[in-house]
């Protein structure tokens, strides 16, 4: 019996990071409903999800049948089928305010002791929550990509954010077998600030000229055991998603944050990395 058996959850986007939040969310015994307003992603997402579901029972990582798993997800393209839910995850795009509306429709139909957070990779939580009623039940929920392959969930805690949401999110981290940090919101939390100062850095040292790609990248994988290199790892994330971050922690950090120009080049040619096929390395779609 873990913290998520049989509660009722819903991820609001289904799109990368909300399959993979779903999913995760599923194998801990959850009931997951999928919300997006685009029907074809909800049908994606699902299909997608019973995929990864199929791929963890052959891992031999499910304790239960197939079917059972996959019976308790489903999908809706309103908002309103939240309604129920103890703990509901936003994973929309990046944009402040669909964010905040977002978040404000859900809390209008959930009951005051339910869960909201936000899978935000920037945006700061207490901002979030400032149009928000119960402030103190909304936290930042920041899982990585991939999900499933990823042990990781940083847990931000806004300013208002309650000491009892903080522990019962961290007991929800534990549920989906996942190590949580505990971290007070402020731009780009711990992991985006560093993912992000060394990803910029990195490219600075292609437009200077410093080494090729691949030697950047081996500076770090050979000379400090990261498992993925800056350059590498930028492409992964979507150099789009990299910038919008940079810029935004440019505006609350510094200008040690300015995005290089390359970054802002590659972006507007559609050279977003592995999404698009052409980044800083080619990839085959
Ligand atoms: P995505 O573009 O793959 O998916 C977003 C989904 O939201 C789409 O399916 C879209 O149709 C849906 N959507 C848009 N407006 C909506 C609305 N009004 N109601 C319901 N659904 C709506 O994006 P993603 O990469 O999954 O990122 C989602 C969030 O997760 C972002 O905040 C991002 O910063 C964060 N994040 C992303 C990564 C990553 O590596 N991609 C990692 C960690 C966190």
């Amino acid at each position: 019996m873990t913290a998520l058996d049989t509660m009722r959850c819903s991820v609001i986007g289904a799109g990368r990071m909300g399959t993979g939040i779903a999913h995760a969310l599923l194998l801990s015994g959850a009931h997951v409903i999928v919300v997006d307003t685009d029907p074809e992603r909800v049908e994606q997402a699902m299909q997608r999800v019973h995929e990864m579901v199929q791929a963890s029972a052959r891992r031999g990582v499910l304790t239960e049948a197939i079917e059972s798993v996959q019976g308790r997800l489903s999908g809706d393209v309103g908002i309103e089928a939240v309604q129920g839910c103890g703990l509901v995850v936003e994973a929309v795009p990046e944009i402040p305010a669909l964010k905040a509306e977002i978040l404000a429709a859900v809390e209008s139909v959930l009951s005051d002791d339910a869960i909201i957070a936000t899978n935000t990779s920037s945006i700061s939580v207490t901002l979030l929550a400032q149009p928000m009623r119960r402030p103190e039940r909304f936290i930042g929920l920041h899982f990585f990509n991939p999900v499933p392959a990823s042990n990781l969930i940083e847990v931000v805690v806004g300013a208002q954010t309650a000491p009892t949401t903080t522990e019962l999110a961290e007991q929800l981290v534990v549920a989906m077998g996942k190590t949580a940090i505990v971290v007070n919101d402020s731009p780009g939390f711990a992991s985006s600030r560093l993912g992000v100062a060394l990803g910029i850095e990195a490219i600075r040292m292609v437009e200077e000229g410093v080494a090729s790609v691949a030697a950047i990248d081996q500076a770090m994988t050979l000379g400090y055991k990261h498992p993925v290199g800056p350059l590498r790892l930028t492409d992964l994330v979507g150099l789009d998603v990299r910038l919008g971050i940079a810029e935004y922690l440019a505006t609350s950090l510094g200008a040690r944050f300015e995005p290089p120009q390359l970054m802002r080049d590659m972006v507007s040619r559609g050279e977003l990395g592995q999404k698009s096929g052409q980044g800083f390395y080619t990839w085959p779609q």
